[in-house]
């Protein structure tokens, strides 16, 4: 099982990180090793002073494909949930400036946090998803602004990658990413239904 994770597919947060809007996705994986297992804390790893909350719709492909066409992508969703892409924000500062691979700031141990799944057929249609940190809304967008709808998302990965039942699509995330603290507690909410609790420690 792999995890394929999308950067910048919302534009408003391409521009508060001061990147580029890109022109075709941007991709990364993550190791299945970065699923942090249900109702565990996530822990602050000591090798970083900077880790940042990412809520992403996530979506998971329920049969094999490859070079999937766009009008076909939905067929290969067969489940649907909020997660978060944690990130090392100053590591992978720090690789993105030497021009290095950004694997160890994005797919550490615990940087794939997942929520409840809502089983599929998923009908097509755009779905708002939001974060509280400490009660407070700090993340809140939906797909229907992004960049690259779900169809070109697969139809592009499913080019590169061969897509196998179980694996997941973290989609990007909305403006608003910030640090986490140690006592802190995030709630994510896809549709308004809170599907992801999480404590930091
Ligand atoms: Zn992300």
């Amino acid at each position: 099982m792999k995890i394929l994770c999308i950067g910048r597919n919302y534009r408003d947060h391409a521009t508060e990180l001061g990147n580029a809007v890109p022109t075709e996705p941007v991709v990364f994986c993550k190791p299945d090793s970065a699923i942090l297992q249900p109702r565990l804390p996530f822990v602050i790893p000591s090798w970083s002073q900077d880790i940042h909350h990412e809520i992403e719709w996530v979506v998971r492909i329920g049969r094999v494909g490859k070079f999937i066409e766009p009008e076909f992508a939905w067929s290969y969703v067969d489940a649907m949930t909020v997660g978060i892409d944690f990130t090392a924000r100053d590591l992978q500062a720090k690789l993105k400036s030497q021009g290095l691979p950004w694997e160890k700031a994005k797919g550490f141990d615990g940087s794939a946090v997942l929520g409840a799944w809502i089983p599929g057929p998923i009908e097509p249609g755009h779905f708002a998803i939001s974060l509280e940190k400490n009660g407070i809304e700090v993340q809140a967008g939906t797909t229907a602004d992004f960049i690259f709808p779900l169809e070109q998302l697969i139809a592009h990965v499913s080019q590169y990658f061969t897509l196998k039942t179980g694996d997941l699509l973290f989609t990007g995330t909305p403006a608003g990413v910030g640090p986490v603290s140690r006592g802190d507690e995030l709630e994510g909410k896809l549709g308004g239904k809170s599907l992801l609790r999480l404590r930091i420690r």
